[in-house]
């Protein structure tokens, strides 16, 4: 399994970096190789074509919340596909309820007109739900309840596939999701928003690392980093993201 960090920034471009936007490449028992991404932030077209990635390559799409640094970029991504016409292959998305009509109103607010679009080729939206795991596209998918604002559900994930198995935060306050998701993963991909204090409903560096026995997981990124924690990761023991890091599971 290989894990390729397309974008890894905040909301606001901290450091130069691309919104979130996380690829995976697997080997899926069931069909052949897979490609999915994990969130999907307003830069991440822009971000695939500077690592060289067709976006028309993406099987699959997960998300955590319906913020546009993490969902923003599918607007762009299937209008492209549906205007250039280039895209036959299904594509999956699955998140949190409601994500397909924010995604048709991000294509509306942004490309007026867009947010009625027929997709030229088959596209399942999947609503993911707090505690029942869901299959989708060979990934078994385990959601966990986030805190991160009100008006919207968020979750932190948990993706197993061919024995191997990558959590991601999201977006969340400090919370036990952290720990369920990432409890004996092969690879946690935190959020460390500060470095050591507590900034709105985001998880920060200290608190990812008080924990990190408790979380358990085998592996530890950090991502999701403002210029507080940019500036401080050469003090850290964990791999700090970059736009354009490969990882091998
Ligand atoms: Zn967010």
């Amino acid at each position: 399994m290989r894990i390729t960090f397309l974008g890894c920034g905040d909301a606001f471009g901290s450091g130069g970096r691309f919104n979130t936007c996380f690829m995976v490449d697997t080997p899926n028992a069931d069909a052949g190789d897979l490609r999915f991404l994990i969130d999907c932030g307003a830069t991440s077209l822009v971000a695939m074509r500077r690592q060289g990635v067709n976006p028309d390559s993406i099987d699959a799409v997960f998300l955590t919340h319906l913020h546009g640094d993490h969902f923003g970029g599918l607007a762009f991504l299937l209008l492209q596909a549906a205007i250039e016409k280039t895209r036959e292959k299904p594509l999956a998305i699955a998140g949190p309820p409601g994500a397909e009509q924010s995604i048709r109103a991000a294509m509306e607010a942004l490309f007026p007109g867009s947010g009625t679009t027929q997709f030229p080729f088959p596209i399942d939206f999947i609503s993911l739900e707090a505690g029942l795991a869901a299959q989708v596209r060979g990934v078994t998918v385990d959601a966990f309840r986030a805190d991160h604002g009100a008006g919207m559900q968020c979750f932190s994930l948990r993706l197993s596939i061919g024995g191997k198995s990558i959590a991601y935060t999201g977006d969340t306050a400090w919370g036990d999701n952290v720990i369920a998701a990432g409890q004996g993963a092969d690879l946690l991909i935190a959020e460390a928003y500060f470095f050591d204090r507590v900034v709105g409903k985001h998880t920060s560096y200290f608190q990812i690392d008080d924990n990190a026995e408790a979380i358990g997981a085998k592996r530890i990124i950090l991502t999701h980093m403002s210029d507080d924690m940019l500036a401080r990761r050469e003090e850290v023991p964990y791999t700090c993201a970059e736009d354009g890091l490969v990882v091998d599971l």
